[in-house]
């Protein structure tokens, strides 16, 4: 093996501690700005189409009505939460934490509601333009009227998922009428199959994980002219779904009188699988707040892809399987042995870092989050939670070289909620009696 294997965060990876690591090829964002591959521009398009759509969406889901068919969550301070981890460490945090409520999502309950229905939409777009059945001027809610429904029924979605993501591209794409196939890894919850099925979602079981199901949907789509594969592994269009919750949060932060600028910086924690959601949304947020705000990924010590492909600068080149790390973890939205093609390079000149988080941290945090606020996530909309607490533990060199370790009494922490309104009753409580047990086994972790 190569020499990458040798250094220390390797190691660490290797040996599934959790680490937090800066990213030493982070640049200053007026540097960069103009050499990425999409811009503001995109992202403003990608809002566009879907408020395009939005008058659709509120037809016919009925849940998106009160926001006009913006698929949309709140944003909450979390002040008790703030204090519980401020105690499990006997840590003072300075400045105010919150949480972005994705796991409250609309139509999917997950961050897989911005990146997935924005595609499905579209290439339905795409197809209903191209076939003469609409005009971008037109009111969107003709695509429920039967011909629309008739073209759809003639085209194939396909894509390959470790559950959320089939949900929002399943729920969506039959919605519009399409012939669609869920590809699902191993580690897909036995409901969220169901649920699909119950909708007529063609959902193919694999026994492999996250990679495995997205190549078979890929070799299932180029079968036909007619199906269109959605690649979790490389889709700018999944990307830019994701990135207009920047845009989302820019005037939410503005609701509640907070203040992002050099001396109020603003923290933004993001569970990571693959990389398209946290790095959409990071893309995004830079675009907004340029250097003030700072953002890190969170990935599970058993699947940190992410972490793995930007320190060795190889990216989709290299899979934690290949370390001998097993990708087995209770966070089932993140369980992605290798990044997304696109998007580690991307994030090389404008992420902060990235920490990893133990599947028993995910449990504690989880149950603290429903104890303080009771706010209820899956286990992997709880791995924001670590953040805040590994910046002022760790974060020492970052704060100083970024001049603002003098500001963190007026920093902005927002730990990014990803998913579990959708869970079943019976496994949220499984979930929360497990991180209960954890959390009353001891403090300090
Ligand atoms: C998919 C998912 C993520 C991460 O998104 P990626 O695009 O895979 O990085 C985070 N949390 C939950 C709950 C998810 O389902």
């Amino acid at each position: 093996m190569t020499d990458y294997i040798s250094t220390p965060v390797v190691q660490s990876l290797i040996a599934l501690q959790e680490i937090t690591w800066f990213n030493p090829k982070k640049m200053q964002f007026d540097e960069v700005q103009s050499k990425l591959s999409l811009q503001m521009s995109d992202m403003l398009d990608a809002s566009d189409r879907l408020t395009r759509f939005a008058p659709y969406l509120a037809q016919v889901f009925s849940e998106t009505a009160v926001t006009n068919g913006i698929i949309e969550s709140e944003l909450k301070a979390i002040p008790a939460m703030q204090r519980a981890l401020s105690d499990s460490l006997n840590l003072e945090i300075p400045g105010r934490l919150w949480v972005k409520c994705d796991n409250q999502l609309p139509i999917a309950g997950s961050i897989k509601a911005r990146g997935g229905i924005y595609e499905v939409l579209l290439h339905a777009e795409r197809l209903a333009l191209a076939n003469g059945l609409l005009k971008t001027s037109d009111d969107y809610r003709a695509c429920d009227l039967e011909h629309f429904r008739e073209l759809f029924s003639k085209h194939q979605i396909v894509v390959g998922s470790t559950g959320n993501l089939g949900l929002s591209i399943g729920i969506m794409s039959a919605k519009l009428g399409f012939d669609v196939t869920v590809h699902m890894s191993s580690d897909a919850r036995e409901w969220k199959k169901a649920l699909l099925r119950s909708k007529g979602v063609n959902v193919v079981e694999h026994t492999a994980d996250y990679g495995v199901a997205v190549e078979q949907g890929r070799q299932e789509a180029m079968q036909k002219d007619t199906a269109y594969f959605i690649d979790d592994e490389d889709s700018k269009s999944l990307f830019l779904g994701y990135s207009v919750a920047a845009l989302q949060l820019q005037k939410q932060l503005v609701e509640q009188g907070i203040v992002v600028d050099k001396d109020h910086p603003l923290f933004v924690y993001l569970p990571c699988g693959v990389g398209g959601a946290p790095g959409g949304i990071t893309f995004g947020l830079k675009q907004v707040f340029g250097d003030h705000v700072h953002c890190f990924f969170a990935e599970p010590t058993h699947s940190p892809c992410m972490v793995l492909g930007m320190e060795t600068a190889l990216h989709n080149g290299i899979s934690v399987q290949e370390l001998g790390i097993d990708n087995q973890t209770c966070a089932d939205g993140l369980a992605v042995g290798r990044p997304s093609a696109f998007v580690g390079p991307m994030m090389d000149s404008l992420l902060s870092g990235v920490y990893t988080v133990s599947d028993d941290n995910m449990y504690r945090h989880l149950a603290m989050l429903v104890d303080a606020e009771g706010i209820p996530v899956e286990p992997s909309g709880a791995a924001g939670a670590s953040g805040v607490l590994r910046i002022l533990t760790e974060g020492h060199d970052y704060l100083t070289a970024h001049q603002i370790e003098e500001k963190m009494s007026q920093a902005t922490h927002i730990m990014w909620a990803t998913g579990g309104d959708m869970v079943p009753e019976e496994e949220r409580k499984a979930y929360y009696q497990k991180g209960k047990a954890l959390l009353e086994k001891g403090r300090g972790f």
